[in-house]
């Protein structure tokens, strides 16, 4: 299993650094988020190291995501928050800090002033058209 011995949760993962571990399997660990952005805010990650998501084997992958919807519910429960994000950064560029992949499960509640800017744009013609093909072409021609 890769890990980095610079990386903050390789060290959570390794026991080396304490975290409040909510959930962990032999793949997948989940802790509170030590800056909340609202109580119950959980980092869930997978134990090997890996900077970005799509650098992941697509099984680990998956076996990230389907603790989701368990360690959801529980925060939901806990909280009594009626809503969340599911926030997953790659690259500084999109606000990644700890280069280790992690989802974030953000509680949300009716005026809590959490929110980011969504800059919604359109294409002009034939843009979507040409990004559609190229994409399905990357697809056809990349490993999954
Ligand atoms: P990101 O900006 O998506 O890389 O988010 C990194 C998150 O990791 C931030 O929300 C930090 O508060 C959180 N974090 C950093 N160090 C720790 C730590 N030792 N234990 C728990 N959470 C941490």
């Amino acid at each position: 299993m890769q890990t980095d011995p610079d990386c903050v949760f390789c060290r959570i993962v390794a026991g080396a650094i304490p975290a409040a571990r909510v959930f962990e399997n032999d793949r997948v660990l989940a802790f509170l988020d030590i800056g909340p952005l609202a109580e119950g805010h959980l980092l869930v990650i997978p134990r090997e190291h890996y900077a970005r998501l799509e650098q992941m084997p697509p099984d680990l992958a998956g076996d990230l995501a389907r603790c989701l919807p368990d360690l959801a519910r529980a925060v939901l429960r806990v909280t009594g928050a009626p809503g969340y994000n599911l926030l997953q950064n790659n690259d500084r560029t999109a606000g990644q800090v700890v280069g280790h992949v992690h989802f974030h499960i953000i509680p949300r509640h009716d005026g809590d002033g959490l929110g980011y800017r969504w800059n919604a744009s359109s294409y002009p013609p034939g843009r979507a058209e040409e990004l559609q093909r190229r994409i399905r072409d990357a697809l056809a021609t990349s490993p999954a």
